[in-house]
């Protein structure tokens, strides 16, 4: 490496490097917009009730229906609780294709419909007279005025769909099964963070928080409804709050956005907004780092000033690339070659290209995590819980395949909270929750 290029890619990690200071201004932020978004309507950090009132005790026994729209599939599935924490599930996963993520909403509900409808087929449960009870996970941010009744604030993931916002979405839904004449009522509208509460729960009834890192990010946690000054209804028990915390510090006051993020930004269908869940998603962290190459190939220190048509695609960097980059130990670091020249058709790289390559995603990787810890923290010192035991129930593919991610959000809590704070903390994978979880909350619906 020469000293210029060693130069020019310090500067680009430092543009990435989060300072443990830094990352307590953050925290303190956080609590500060939580609050307000506890106290009034329409603050960034909408912390939106979500009816799910009280503990799991796996006790919970029933036949329930689960749909989980807002990441990469639709999945239908069909839950069976069994008592003492077991179930039973049986899932199908249809692929939502760009179209019908952009295009009118009554599309995209008559597609969900046809789905439910084929797998009640395929499955033999639509012989059945009497209506099935289903928990609609619907992963973005809607204002829940009751178990089962929500308008959608906005979009966010890429989906886009018309006609949506500022709508009732479980009525839309809920149209589309009574004109095809299925039989099924949707009893819960459900945020897939608390769903993986629920989910989680329901083996470990001491779980205290729901956090999805996949696609998107946003976390649950349980709240003492006495302390939240909106809440008009019940103020004597607990109920799990939707942070919709990727909407943090939309007025940039702390994240430490670079150039690589605002490039990015821009690009991405919902400008300004959603910058936390940016800077931490696996939606975005493939395109930074992209950004942050191409900043180098311009400089020429990187592939010789040579970029390739695919990579000059917006998105075409994928952060499964930089999970795979990241293990890459071999001597010439064969596989990072691989993505570059075989993926993404870069003509040649030299060892030197791939090693700042690493650097770049290591960069990128390390900071989405760091980052990640601080709503964690911010729970804790909001709820006073630091220093006492704490199950985070995370599910996601970023969470559960990036190398390293939860150790660097526990050694970012560390530097925030301490070291005996973090020792209590459990992040725990929590696959899949989300079929499982709606079906729990549909059981609670339904009982009431
Ligand atoms: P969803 O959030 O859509 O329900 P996932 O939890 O599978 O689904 O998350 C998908 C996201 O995870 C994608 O945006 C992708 O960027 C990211 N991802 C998928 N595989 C990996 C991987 N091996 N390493 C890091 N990120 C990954
Ligand atoms: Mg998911």
């Amino acid at each position: 490496m020469t000293e210029a290029q060693t130069v020019a890619v310090n500067k680009v990690v430092d543009a990435f490097t989060v300072s443990d200071d830094r990352l307590s201004k953050i925290v303190q932020q956080f609590v500060i917009e939580m609050e307000k978004g506890l106290d009034h309507q329409g603050a960034t950090i909408a912390m939106i009730p979500s009816f799910v009132a009280g503990r799991c005790t796996g006790d919970e026994k029933g036949s329930f229906m689960a749909l989980d729209l807002g990441g990469t599939n639709l999945r239908v599935c069909h839950v069976t609780l069994l008592g003492a924490g077991e179930h039973t599930i049986r899932q199908q996963k249809y692929i939502v294709s760009e179209e019908l993520k952009t295009g009118p909403m009554r599309h995209l509900c008559d597609f969900i419909a046809d789905c439910v409808d084929s797998f009640l087929t395929e499955n033999g449960t639509s012989e059945s007279h009497e209506v099935i009870q289903l928990g609609y996970t619907f992963s973005f941010p809607v204002l829940q005025t009751s178990i089962n009744r929500g308008v959608l604030k906005q979009w966010t993931k890429g989906f886009n769909c018309s006609g949506a916002v500022g709508k009732d979405v479980t009525i839309l839904l809920q149209d589309s099964f009574r004109r095809k004449n299925i039989n099924v009522n949707i009893a819960a509208i459900v945020n897939d963070t608390v769903g993986t509460l629920m989910a989680y729960a329901y083996k470990h009834p001491e779980t205290t928080m729901g956090v999805i890192m996949g696609t998107g990010f946003n976390a649950s946690y349980y709240e003492d409804m006495s302390k939240v000054k909106k809440w008009t209804g019940n103020k004597d028990e607990e109920m799990v709050i939707n942070m919709e915390c990727g909407a943090f510090d939309c007025e940039r006051r702390v994240l430490p956005m670079n150039v690589y993020d605002n490039k990015m930004d821009r690009e991405s269908i919902n400008v300004h907004q959603q910058l936390y869940e940016k800077m931490v998603a696996g939606m975005y962290l493939g395109e930074i780092t992209r950004n942050a190459m191409l900043d180098l190939i311009d400089q020429q220190f990187l592939f010789n000033g040579e970029s390739s048509n695919d990579l000059n695609k917006n998105w075409s960097f994928e952060t499964a690339y930089m999970s795979t980059i990241e293990v890459d130990e071999s001597d010439d670091l064969s596989d990072t070659g691989h993505i570059l020249e075989s993926v993404l058709s870069i003509p040649s790289t030299t060892l030197v290209d791939r090693q700042i390559v690493k650097r770049l995603c290591n960069a990128v990787g390390v900071r989405a995590a760091r980052l990640a810890s601080c709503h964690i923290a911010g729970v804790l010192t909001h709820t006073g819980k630091v220093g006492h035991d704490c199950i985070v129930a995370i599910d996601g593919s970023l969470f559960e395949f990036y190398p390293n991610f939860g150790n660097n959000m526990g050694d970012a809590l560390a530097a925030v909270l301490g070291e005996q704070a973090r020792s209590k903390v459990k992040f725990d994978l929590a696959r899949d929750g989300s079929g499982l979880g709606a079906a729990i909350i549909a059981m609670i619906a339904a009982k009431k």
